[in-house]
């Protein structure tokens, strides 16, 4: 049995079998596998060599159409390698003789080969390392991908471990068998916690080494609540998680009671409670949980799902598959708002140095203008299926804005030019969540129809806290004074411009922070379906004067540790159950 720390991102507790997941450009954990194990490894081994065999041949044969056959033939190289025996015959022997799995053997393999290469005296052989990484990359990323794709069709409950959790790993896992994640890195809206809360399953991020520790098959305690992982447990501890599983378990049931009725407060004011969606088929939980609609879409999550990009007809698709589940409800679609954490770096020619300043969301869109001009195009013509709005992620200066207006503009007019029918007087809005647009917040509103402050990213930037990184973790905090200032401002602009203010970044379904957004002025609270009943329950159990009471005295304090306490004080009043 071993205990580990870290940080829990999305409540809850659950006992279940791990998975252990690797992912490329990663240090592969020894782990050894049982002797019927290895023709199965072997076999894995073999398969994700023919696959890369496959790709390469294919690069070579488009470089040589696109350049010339010289350049073509930079591919020769790692083909030759891939055939060589002195590749095969190793990786099977480590499998066979020392029980690992086909992946270390690669890893261990491979790195020998670059060892010997940065070895040689000779400048140009010397130099070709690089190509040995650049292979191993290409076998270990086909050797895991293989094996992930078994993990879409699980036949057993079980909670997955891994370094980091990639967009494109979580749009292929098995939804109802994952009961839980726990990752080696990441922050509390990075993209494993933001998925774990949207699916309700308790996750814990920032565990150092966990997955050099766990092995697939190991039972495993996952405690989002406390932020603990127990591997392998006894059996004092499994009576005692299996106690708080059930306990949890009766207070969702009281907070289902509360689905169909409305969100307003003791003194009648109507909120409206929506949700975060990033696939279609997440519009029906939402509903069922009691959503008026999805107040954000991450449409990159459909990007990022498949190998190549997404076309006008995907898009659509996607969009009028959400519209049909809404059934005339609100769908907010956020444009791509790739790059950063939902981009791995790795598909980048050159890795950004800092990727979250970097090339990513608005900015990526309006550097790759046909890509953006799809997207609006499938958005525009689902306007004719139901209450579609659009929304513009990471906006920074007004020319941004306005360009990316611009770009809707042309495409309204191709779309009546080719004469299919769309509709024009949809609302257009912003994400307030870069401190430049908070602090402009007064002039942005006025070329917008609604604001939507997303408060993973505004923390990040405010704070310089990186969002993904457990090592900062705990300076993360949405309620340092200086965060709260400005959503208390944009806010303001909302209302004194007319147009409407919702937060859809993950501060809008914790609990801790519903008293006092209410109090702020919010009417709009996007969320992870799964948030909804709890912050329901306090709306429904308060009245606004009580919540601007809060507000004030929040916004008297100068530290996020009196924010914080006070908070918690005054929310533990209404729900002690789950504080
Ligand atoms: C945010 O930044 O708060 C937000 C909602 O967007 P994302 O988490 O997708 O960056
Ligand atoms: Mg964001």
């Amino acid at each position: 049995m071993e205990i580990k720390k870290g940080i829990g991102v999305s409540p809850g507790v659950v006992i279940s079998t791990a998975i252990v997941l690797d992912a490329e450009d990663l240090a592969i954990p020894r782990r050894h596998i049982e002797p019927q194990q290895v023709d199965q490894e072997i076999k894995r081994f073999q398969d994700a060599l023919d696959k890369s065999l496959v790709e390469l041949n294919d690069l070579r044969a488009a470089v040589t159409v696109k350049y010339s056959k010289e350049i073509g033939g930079i591919f020769d190289f790692h083909i030759g390698i891939l055939k060589d025996p002195s590749l095969f015959e190793p990786v099977v022997s480590a499998i066979r003789n020392q029980k690992v799995t086909a992946e270390y053997a690669v890893s261990v393999v491979l790195r020998r080969f670059a060892s010997n290469f940065q070895a040689m005296s000779d400048r140009y052989l010397a130099d070709r390392v690089k190509d040995i990484y650049d292979i191993e990359r290409r076998i270990l990323h086909n050797v895991i991908g293989l094996k992930q794709e078994s993990l879409g069709q699980l036949t057993y409950d079980a909670v997955v471990i891994a370094r980091d959790l990639l967009p494109s790993q979580t749009a292929a896992l098995d939804r109802t068998h994952i009961k839980g994640f726990a990752t080696d890195v990441g922050g509390r809206t990075s993209h494993t916690a933001i998925v774990a809360r949207a699916l309700g399953i308790p996750a814990v991020v920032g565990l150092g080494n966990l997955t050099a520790e766990v092995s697939s098959g190991d039972t495993i305690i996952i405690d989002g609540n406390r932020g603990v992982v127990i591997i392998n447990p006894d059996d004092d501890q499994l009576v005692e998680h299996r106690e708080y599983e059930r306990k949890r378990e009766a207070i969702e049931i009281e907070l289902k009671e509360l689905q169909n009725l409305p969100a307003v407060t003791k003194d009648g004011h109507v909120i409206s409670l929506q949700a975060n969606i990033e696939f279609p088929e997440e519009v029906n939980d939402a509903v069922a949980r009691g959503a008026a609609g999805i107040g954000l879409y991450r449409t990159e999550f459909l990007y990022m799902a498949s190998a190549s990009e997404p076309t006008e007809e995907d898009h659509y698709r996607a969009h009028a598959d959400a519209l049909k589940r809404l059934d005339g409800r609100p769908l907010v679609i956020r444009t791509l708002d790739l790059g950063a954490d939902k981009y791995t770096q790795a598909k980048q020619v050159v890795p950004e140095r800092n990727p979250f300043l970097g090339d990513r969301s608005i900015r990526m869109c309006l550097h790759n203008i046909p890509m953006f001009k799809r997207q609006l195009r499938a958005i525009m013509r689902a306007t004719v299926l139901g209450d579609v709005r659009i929304m513009f992620p990471m906006i920074s200066t007004l020319m941004e804005l306005r360009q990316a207006k611009m770009i809707l503009n042309d495409v309204v007019e191709e779309l009546e030019d080719e004469g299919l029918p769309f509709r024009r007087d949809i609302p257009v809005g912003m994400m307030i969540e870069v401190p430049s647009a908070a602090l402009m917040a007064n002039q942005f509103a006025r070329e917008v129809n609604f604001f939507s402050i997303g408060t993973n990213d505004l923390v990040q930037y405010t704070l310089a806290v990186d969002r993904t990184n457990e090592k900062v973790a705990g300076l993360f905090c949405p309620a340092h004074p200086a965060v709260l200032t400005l959503l208390r401002d944009v806010i303001r602009a909302g209302h004194r411009n007319s147009i409407s203010v919702s937060v859809c970044g993950e501060m809008a379904g914790e609990p801790l922070y519903t008293l006092l957004l209410l109090g702020l002025g919010l009417t709009i609270f996007s969320m992870n379906s799964p948030d909804i009943g709890e912050v329901k329950k306090i709306i429904r159990s308060t009245t606004l004067e009580h919540a601007r009471q809060v507000a004030r005295r929040v916004m008297s304090f100068d530290s996020e540790r009196q924010v914080l306490h006070f908070l918690r004080e005054e929310t533990r009043k209404i729900i002690p159950e789950v504080f």
